[in-house]
């Protein structure tokens, strides 16, 4: 399909280039100090399956298989599935970095309906919650000198979201969200940055609510994603992210999170599927 969108359009945030047939992420969409951030690889696929689908994308599925190279030309190639679907690999040197698939239908739910429904009725939030966030001091956790450039969570990234969540009851973490205008991608808010911004914003709360030891770290393995609804750019009131971790399995840790207008308008549903590795591992060494 004709298709032009930030995350292909020349510019500073451009990730995709179609006439080179390129991935190539620059510097400030990192996550480790090295490497690229999932959310941004995540996103990555709802730019690539609009370029190869016919009608917009309405589901994806992405897994990290390596650290992905920032500042270098990365080879895509992709497979139709059915003719809605398409599957894309992103590789170097024919070692793949990002499987995944992206589809106008949507397949199967992410999360179960109640889960939805808890996540969306904390897009408000009670007095007793909002004392709960304005007086919530985040810890240091081992990873947080690694990650403080991080594109999405990290507090010191100029040109990145800086988001960081934080708790409003014990088990669910919350964020209002005003993106710049810099994000505006013909009216709504571009898919690059919404979908990684329910990247480590879900793993922020991960060592206060028992699931990641005092030692441990971890790395995005897999996300799946369902854009429900376009997020409409400008509303005064901004955004809602909403996340819950759903469990800790083995070295697995699996959340659940969406994108929400102010409203409870569902914009975008996630679960992301964590592995549990060491800080060492986390950032590259
Ligand atoms: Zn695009
Ligand atoms: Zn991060």
């Amino acid at each position: 399909m004709n298709h032009s969108c930030l995350t292909c359009r020349p510019g500073a945030d451009r990730a995709v280039d179609y006439e080179r047939n390129v991935v190539n992420l620059p510097k400030h969409f990192r996550g480790p100090p090295a490497s690229g951030n999932g959310g941004i690889a995540t996103g990555l696929y709802a730019c690539l399956g609009a370029h190869f689908l016919d009608d917009k994308v309405n589901q994806l599925q992405v897994r990290l298989h390596q650290p992905i190279p920032l500042v270098r030309d990365l080879d895509f190639s992709e497979r139709h599935l059915d003719a809605a679907s398409v599957e894309i690999a992103v590789s170097v040197d024919s070692e793949i970095i990002l499987s995944g698939w992206a589809s106008s239908n949507t397949k199967a739910s992410v999360m179960d309906e109640e889960t939805i429904r808890t996540l969306q009725k904390h897009v408000s939030l009670t007095d007793e919650q909002q004392h709960r966030f304005d007086s919530y001091e985040e810890a240091k956790s081992p990873s947080s000198a690694d990650f403080a450039e991080c594109f999405v969570c990290g507090p010191e990234s100029q040109m990145g979201l800086r988001l960081r969540l934080r708790p409003i009851t014990d088990e669910i973490f919350w964020q209002s969200w005003h993106p710049e205008s810099r994000w505006e991608d013909a009216g709504t808010l571009a898919y690059l940055p919404a979908i990684a911004a329910l990247d480590c914003t879900s793993a922020v709360g991960f060592h206060l609510a028992g699931v990641l030891g005092d030692h441990e770290s971890c790395l995005l393995g897999t996300y799946d994603a369902v854009l429900a609804s376009p997020p409409a750019f400008g509303a005064r009131e901004g955004f809602r992210i909403v996340s819950k971790t759903r469990e800790r399995v083995g070295r697995k840790i699996l959340t659940d999170i969406g994108l929400f207008s102010a409203e409870g308008e569902i914009h975008i549903v996630g679960k992301a599927t964590w592995i549990v590795v060491s800080p060492e591992v986390a950032k590259g060494a």
